[in-house]
């Protein structure tokens, strides 16, 4: 559920310096992985703002460059990365997206959609298995193929496999970039696209010395004074750390549409607590909530009310 209290903004020029930096690090071709809604970011803003910065864009599923009319807003073609949904090319064609494909038979439908070969070197899923790679190049005139990959040796396999034969190879996503034997001919991230580019923010609507135990759990708070924000796991949240006037804070319980927040003496109603960026990075709430930075910029970026600037 959205939360009118969880401001989300969105700095899209800090989205192309992102690009910016990759592309010169990397020296490859960078399609931006804008899949689900650009990580919660909004895929038509992130895709608007990165068009004259990168090669092309990759995406889940066909529905979502429909879903923002990608080719229209951007002139950049796009991958799908998921198994193909659709099988009938001309619709792949008007939408300037190609389709991976990992089977003979999906490579010989979707011929004229000039399909991308999706190689397994290790995820086991809709991906072609090593032996059946020379059945799926006769059958799709295939000039590139990827694989996904959170090793540099998966890179590796996938080069062993295609390379040399006029193939266009790639595997990194944003875990790998600095991998330079796992750069090939074009990098695909995502999450290094957005990091450090979304600032959420509540406001607190109460402020006050705490009384002994607080909350549903009945936690003393660390630091004897506590606030509450009116966003919740409804809203994604989870207890971790915030900042609230330049100090590091926690979230130390959260309730299904407000939260507990830790406060220092002069901490007051109305002050701002920083749920991310602003020295709260993607990486720590990620780590906080024991899941990945993706799903952290996510669960908030997709709960708030964006705005964008920059
Ligand atoms: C999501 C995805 C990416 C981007 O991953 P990040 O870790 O966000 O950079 C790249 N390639 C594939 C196949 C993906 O599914």
């Amino acid at each position: 559920m959205i939360s009118p209290h969880l401001k989300v903004v969105i700095d899209l020029s800090r989205i192309r310096r992102n690009a910016e930096e990759i592309k010169a690090r990397t020296h490859v071709e960078l399609w931006a992985t804008i899949k689900a809604d650009a990580y919660g970011l909004g895929a038509a803003q992130v895709a608007g703002a990165l068009a004259g910065a990168v090669d092309g864009f990759c995406i889940f599923a066909l529905h979502e460059a429909w879903a923002i009319e990608l080719f229209t807003i951007t002139g950049k073609e796009a991958i799908a990365l998921g198994p193909p949904e659709e099988m009938d090319s001309a619709v792949w064609i008007e939408a300037r997206v190609r389709p991976a494909v990992s089977t003979a038979g999906q490579a010989r439908q979707l011929l004229a959609a000039r399909p991308i070969l999706c190689v397994d070197t290790g995820m086991q899923r809709f991906a072609c298995p090593a032996e059946q790679i020379e059945s799926v190049l006769s059958a799709g005139q295939i000039d590139q193929a990827f694989t996904h990959a959170i090793r540099v040796d998966q890179a590796r396999a996938l080069k062993a496999l295609l390379g040399g034969r006029n193939i266009k190879l790639h595997a990194a996503a944003s875990a790998l970039l600095d991998h330079p034997e796992a750069r090939l001919d074009a990098v695909r991230p995502g999450l290094a696209l957005y990091l450090g580019a979304v600032r959420a923010t509540a406001r607190l609507v109460e402020a006050r010395d705490s009384a002994g135990p607080v909350g549903y759990g009945q936690w003393p708070s660390p630091t004897g004074r506590h606030g509450i924000i009116l966003a919740g796991y409804s809203n994604g949240l989870r207890p971790g750390p915030v900042m609230v006037n330049g100090r590091r804070q926690k979230l130390i319980e959260v309730g299904m549409q407000t939260a507990y927040v830790t406060l220092a003496a002069s901490d007051n109603a109305g002050d701002e607590v920083v749920l991310l960026g602003g020295g709260i990075t993607e990486a720590e709430v990620g780590f906080a909530w024991g899941t990945t930075p993706h799903q952290a910029i996510m669960q908030i970026a997709r709960h708030g009310v964006r705005e964008y600037i920059g």
